[in-house]
């Protein structure tokens, strides 16, 4: 997996600050100390451009920021004093985040080793965020036609307020926060869904809380691209995170959403939001863990690539079944974009693709010719949980497709 870092890009703070801005660059050290990435899948991301950043922050604001004209209390509000440092650190974060949604798209996941910062507004900044960098990287994208619809699920422990307000009058981006309840920030303006949490919450009643939302999000909304951040505050550990999760309970809860949208063939972008624990090295593991499991899924592949056809002026995406239903069976799986569920089949021998590399070194010819053996799919309902059943296998696939024999 490709992942964007910044933190040497440094954001000066005063001795005895608050935010442990020493997370990153140990969180990056970790990763690469632990092989969970190495050094040719770490990039350095551009900084975002004012044109980027105001396609969700006022011009106002953006000049504001870059002239080092925030009043005191814009400053005292944001939580960092201004520094052209601090400038330069707040776009490259945003920059990171956008480069992790146009790998994402390209390779079914990628991160930012910082970002989530969902406490920016529009013409404002407070929290520790200065720019909403899931914000601009979901219209950035837009704008690039790599995605139409946008999920933001946030499980960082503090309500996404800033994304919630930045996106409530708009129906392509839907916002998805869990968080404390009674944890600031204290006005939480609306979000698509919101799944508030009482203080204490332990693993079980969080993830039961996860698996609804996220179910009733996927019932919501059809989403083409995801941006997730993994707030490391949740985190009993945590000192402002007033819930009571353990690593293990944080690391079902990457899997848990990571899974989501592979399983749907989603690209999602991670990001790594708040961390307040007191021993530093505790939001670090928690980090490093969200990252080990997302480079483990994208190992594991099966999110949708760019490959597509085009059929009858239709354009269809494909990607390799998870689920076969028989040993040395594999399944095609061939939807139009924006719906994610598999409208149409082929079973193909096994054998012949067994990694979604495969699938997509075909000729086009090849596919076009597996997409006319393929049928078409229904869902049935069993026990709560859907599952897809086709209504008929295809016909056996023509013997001179897929593996260029005649
Ligand atoms: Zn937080």
């Amino acid at each position: 997996m490709i992942a964007f870092y910044a933190d040497h890009f440094v954001l000066p703070l005063p001795a005895g600050h608050r935010f442990p801005m020493a997370k990153y660059s140990l969180l990056r050290q970790r990763l690469l100390d632990e092989r969970v990435l190495g050094r040719e899948q770490l990039r350095v991301p551009e900084p975002a451009s004012d044109e980027q950043l105001g396609l969700v922050h006022t011009a106002d604001y953006v000049r504001r920021v870059a002239g080092g004209q925030l009043t005191a209390g814009e400053q005292r509000r944001i939580g960092f004093p201004w520094t052209p440092a601090m400038v330069e650190r707040s776009r490259r974060s945003v920059g990171a985040t956008i480069g992790a949604v146009r790998q994402a798209v390209r390779d079914g996941a990628s991160a930012n080793l910082a970002g989530g910062t969902h406490h920016a507004f529009a013409d404002r900044g407070e929290g520790f965020c200065v720019f909403n960098d899931a914000a601009v990287a979901a219209r950035v994208a837009q704008r690039a036609g790599l995605a139409s619809r946008v999920m933001i699920v946030d499980c960082d422990v503090h309500h996404g307020n800033g994304t919630a307000h930045i996106f409530r009058d708009d129906p392509s981006v839907f916002t998805f926060s869990i968080h404390g309840e009674r944890n600031w920030p204290f006005d939480k303006p609306a979000s698509d869904l919101d799944v508030p949490l009482e203080d204490g919450c332990g693993d079980d009643d969080y993830l039961v809380a996860l698996v609804r939302g996220l179910e009733a999000a996927r019932a919501a909304f059809d989403a083409d691209l995801a941006v997730y951040l993994a707030g490391a505050d949740p985190y009993a550990g945590d000192r402002y995170g007033r819930l009571r999760l353990t690593k293990d309970g944080l690391a079902a809860r990457d899997r848990l959403v990571l899974e989501e949208f592979r399983a749907r063939g989603i690209p999602v972008a991670v990001t790594m939001a708040g961390g307040y624990a007191r021993d530093i090295d505790d939001i670090v593991s928690i980090h490093a863990t969200t990252i080990r499991i997302a480079a483990e899924l994208v190992a594991k592949g099966g999110h949708m690539k760019e490959r597509s056809i085009e059929v009858d002026h239709d354009r269809w995406f494909v990607k390799l079944g998870e689920h076969a239903p028989h040993p040395g069976i594999a399944t095609v799986l061939f939807f139009p974009r924006n719906q994610q569920r598999p409208y149409r089949v082929a079973e193909v021998p096994a054998a012949r693709f067994a990694s979604q590399q495969e699938l997509e070194a075909l000729s086009d010819d090849d596919l076009l010719a597996l997409f006319h053996a393929s049928d078409f799919m229904d869902y049935v309902h069993e026990g709560g949980a859907e599952a897809h059943h086709p209504t008929r296998f295809a016909q056996p696939l023509p013997p001179d497709v897929g593996t260029g024999e005649s």
